[in-house]
């Protein structure tokens, strides 16, 4: 077999479980309606949870930083490539979980990909040093504990009481507790509260992976840790800024003392180049928006619309998980089921994307429904008339 075919072979294995994916062409902003290879849809695919993306004060702002520091950083934070606007935005970044984190310091990624990388190779890079993560962590967990020389434990989802008994049980120097703070698939919050004792009995690190709540979730969106009221210096906290925040790029929260040896042994840190300083003057805007009246109102509106859509959506036969936060899943368990339902609704005018394995566990294929402050009370009735006159089966 020649290694195109086998490739081939492999794809069309892929095609035969329904799991091929591909890529649709948007022509217009990041906002609830767009124009999809040249069609008119309603969207609830995006983590543009503020409606920050579109927003006219930060493109504004985009604009400004590409006069001020022109298109590219030009080389990695280390070299020349940290620029005032990083400097400004790490600070700011920083004060967001100062309330958290005692002495908290805040170092700026590209990508949240990266950040997790960062975290999880340097903190664990020895040998004598132990991961213990959750079985529904992101991908980007997942890798960063595959790259770590660290041994890796993988505890069931949610389950205090199995990760109590492994930290017991661990003889590691280093313990390192790895978790989402919001499930990327499910939408449901981890016990961070009981993790949090749990680590400071064992010495442990806690990383929390903010992805889906910074920006969206506690007072002035600062996030889960701030809405869990959680103060310790054993916590490490990831945000990403392209989500709720409406650009692009990701931060680490810690200690000062963390940030430092993050600067010095992170190789996902040391070896990029740093993002453009544009986008991070864009993010001093998406921030002023977060913190202020702005924020507090969009993510009130968020509230109420989730609230609705979990209210009037009909579920049987499938289920809608547990999930208070702005991602809604209704798991239909099938991939082609689950691919059927996204048509559909696509038919209707309607973008709900189709999750399947391997980013949900096998059978349990979902809609995965993200709303945002950016939708309207009628874009939600609209989804859940939709939703509840599809055929299910
Ligand atoms: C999106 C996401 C990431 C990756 O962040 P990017 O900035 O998109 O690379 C990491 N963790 C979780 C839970 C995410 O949802």
């Amino acid at each position: 077999m020649t290694l195109i075919s086998r490739l081939d072979q492999r794809l069309r294995a892929l095609d035969d479980a329904s799991l091929t994916r591909r890529r649709r062409i948007v022509d217009t902003p990041c906002a609830p309606r767009l124009l999809l290879e040249g069609r008119p849809l309603l969207a609830f695919c995006s983590n543009d949870y503020l409606g920050l993306a579109a927003h006219p004060a930060v493109i504004d702002a985009l604009r400004e930083g590409a006069a001020l520091y022109g298109a590219g950083s030009g080389a990695s934070h280390l070299i020349s490539g940290h620029s005032r606007a990083h400097q400004q935005l790490e600070e700011r970044l920083a004060a967001t979980q100062a309330a958290s984190i005692p002495h908290a310091r805040a170092l700026s990624f590209a990508t949240g990909y990266m950040a997790n990388l960062a975290i999880l190779t340097a903190l664990g890079g020895e040998d004598d040093a132990t991961l213990f993560c959750e079985s529904l962590n992101h991908a980007s967990l997942i890798d960063g504990a595959r790259l770590a020389r660290a041994s890796v434990q993988v505890y069931p989802h949610a389950d205090v009481a199995a990760l109590a008994a492994l930290l017991e049980a661990s003889t590691a120097n280093t313990k390192i507790v790895v978790t989402d703070s919001v499930f990327s698939m499910d939408g449901e919050l981890a016990p961070l509260a009981a993790l949090l004792a749990l680590c400071e009995r064992h010495g442990a690190w806690l990383v929390v992976d903010d992805a889906h709540g910074f920006g969206a979730l506690g007072e002035h969106g600062h996030g889960a840790l701030a809405q869990a009221g959680l103060v310790s210096t054993n916590l490490i906290y990831m945000g990403t800024l392209g989500k709720a925040a409406g650009v692009a790029g990701a931060f680490v929260a810690a200690h000062a003392s963390v940030i430092a040896y993050l600067m010095q042994r992170a190789r996902p840190y040391i070896y990029t180049t740093a993002a453009p300083p544009a986008l991070a003057h864009a993010l001093l805007t998406s921030l002023d928006i977060i913190e202020g009246d702005e924020g507090a109102s969009r993510r009130a509106h968020l509230d109420g619309l989730i609230a609705r859509f979990r209210c009037a959506v009909q579920v049987a036969p499938w289920t809608l998980g547990a999930s208070a936060s702005a991602i809604q899943p209704l798991i239909i368990g099938d991939n082609a089921a689950a691919l059927r339902a996204a048509a559909a609704l696509y038919q209707r005018g309607l973008w709900v994307p189709a999750i399947r394995p391997p980013t949900v566990a096998a059978g349990t294929a979902r809609l995965r429904v993200t709303l945002s402050a950016a939708h309207t009370v009628d874009d939600v009735a609209q989804l859940v008339a939709a939703l509840n006159t599809l055929e299910r089966h």
